[in-house]
């Protein structure tokens, strides 16, 4: 992918550049592909900063491997929630973990004499984690958010919020990183990388496959075949037969994307691409 390189460094400088008026910094990741959809870059530069992750979007997500992804990043000393950003108006249980993450400067401040010290958070993630609803929960108000484009400059203003917590108004992109051609088939699965690198029918393929070893139920009911053709067909063969089925003849690819979009919007059920023991 040629655009990632020069990207990725501008955005690194960027969020580096900010870091020092930072007191936490809060990362969006989709709970469905919470690998995946992170940037490994992010660790080193967030160093010894307090580093919340948000799994966003649990409400898509398999709830049993949200847990499990939970303790897990949580075993790493991060701080971790999970989210359902699009529906849930009550920021609370966030709130309080930012005031948790940023309780050892809160403190320090207090016992010089200030009163509810602000703490400043940005947001950072790939593209269309949730960042930007997110903010926007906790500002409690839509605000135009735009993220850091690589060579545009933008003042920075810092979000109100009804507590002690400002937000920086641009979140960080990330780029995800996908040399690994896997990564780069849950992220597109996903929707999460626009740009057509892959086919659709590929990326089909990729899905099947995975459901049939994770989510075979969830495959059957979707394919409207017989557990034993879901079982035992070669893949490619699936789908034509799935694609028949669903009445779109031998169009293949109208196949693919339609299970692809079914799948985002979670019609295929709680399904996580990535899971912790896998
Ligand atoms: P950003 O690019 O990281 O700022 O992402 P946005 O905030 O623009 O969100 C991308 C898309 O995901 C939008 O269509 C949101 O409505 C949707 N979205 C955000 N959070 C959630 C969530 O928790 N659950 C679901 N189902 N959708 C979400």
């Amino acid at each position: 992918i040629q655009w990632y390189p020069g990207h990725m460094n501008k955005a690194r400088n960027q969020l580096e550049d900010k870091l020092n008026l930072l007191d936490v910094i809060v990362e969006v990741v989709d709970a469905r592909i919470p690998v995946s959809s992170r940037n490994p870059l992010i660790s080193d530069l967030v160093g010894s900063k307090p580093h919340i992750i948000i799994l966003n979007k649990s409400d898509l997500a398999d709830p049993q491997e949200v847990k499990k992804w939970s303790e897990y990043l949580a075993s790493e000393g991060k701080f971790v929630i999970s989210l359902d950003a699009q529906h849930k108006t009550n920021m609370d249980k966030l709130f309080n973990l930012i005031k948790e993450a940023a309780r050892e400067k809160t403190k320090k401040l207090e016992a010089k004499g200030a009163s509810n010290p602000t703490i400043r958070i940005s947001l950072v993630g790939i593209p269309n984690c949730g960042k930007s609803t997110i903010i926007n929960r906790l500002v409690g108000r839509n605000v135009a958010i735009v993220g850091d484009r690589p060579g545009v400059t933008k003042g920075q203003t810092w979000l109100k919020t009804s507590q002690n917590v400002q937000i920086l108004d641009t979140p960080g992109i990330l780029w995800p990183k996908f040399e690994d051609q896997k990564v780069g088939y849950r992220l597109a699965a996903l929707g999460a990388i626009k740009e057509s690198v892959f086919h659709a029918d590929d990326v089909a393929l990729f899905v099947m496959d995975y459901l049939r070893q994770n989510y075979l139920k969830n495959l059957v009911e979707f394919s409207r075949l017989p557990e034993a053709d879901v079982v035992n067909l070669p893949l490619p063969e699936l789908l034509l037969e799935m694609t028949k089925k669903y009445g779109m003849r031998d169009d293949y690819d109208r196949m693919s994307m339609f299970l692809l979009n079914q799948l985002r919007k979670g019609r295929l059920g709680k399904i996580n691409l990535e899971k912790v023991d896998a």
